[in-house]
């Protein structure tokens, strides 16, 4: 049998949905496994990208971590993905980009309702916050872009089958409506 299609995962700024969407191709992930395999992801908690024909991203750019992470699966992979629209647009992390980072931290650790012994955290194992929220194009060049909060677990489906097997990638129209 042919290699097979190496694929790395990696969540910044999100809230793991997405990831939960890929998983919600159910049976299909023994179809995806017979011509694909894991690098880096959650799914299998390798830490680090090694090489990868693909990198689905998930969430967009709020701190240090997640531009060094970034940084990194573009140089290791050789098509790169937005995954759901934190990573397309900035999605809900994006929010706070209409505040000053300062006061979001007042709010969060000085100000908020239950806060005790008030203080913002300063850990050098902490990443450091951005002034605002990114999407990951603002930060490397992205190849495809697949919107959706998260994208359904069909259109991940059909995204993954078209590109590995280097067809054109289109999506039947029910698929792409979010209404
Ligand atoms: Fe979560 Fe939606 Fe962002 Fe995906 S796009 S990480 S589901 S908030």
């Amino acid at each position: 049998m042919a290699d097979k299609i190496r694929i790395a995962t990696a969540p910044l700024a999100g809230c793991f949905g997405c990831h939960m969407s890929l998983l919600d191709i159910d049976e299909r992930l023994l179809d995806l496994i017979e011509v694909a395999e894991f690098d880096c992801s959650p799914l299998n908690d390798f830490k680090r990208v090694g090489s990868a024909d693909i990198g689905l991203i998930e969430g967009g750019v709020a701190n240090t971590e997640n531009v060094e992470t970034l940084r990194d699966f573009r140089r290791h992979c050789r098509i790169l993905v937005a995954v759901g629209a934190c990573a397309v647009n900035g999605g809900i992390p994006a929010m706070r980009n209409q505040f000053d980072l300062r006061d979001c931290l007042e709010e969060s650790y000085v100000n908020g309702i239950g806060v005790e012994n008030p203080m913002i955290p300063n850990d050098p194992e902490i990443p450091l916050l951005l002034d605002k929220v990114h999407p990951i194009h603002e930060v490397v060049k992205i190849d495809y872009f697949l919107p959706g909060c998260p994208p359904s677990a069909d259109s991940i489906w059909t995204f993954l089958t078209e590109l590995i097997e280097g067809r054109p990638v289109s999506f039947p129209y029910t698929q792409i409506h979010y209404d």
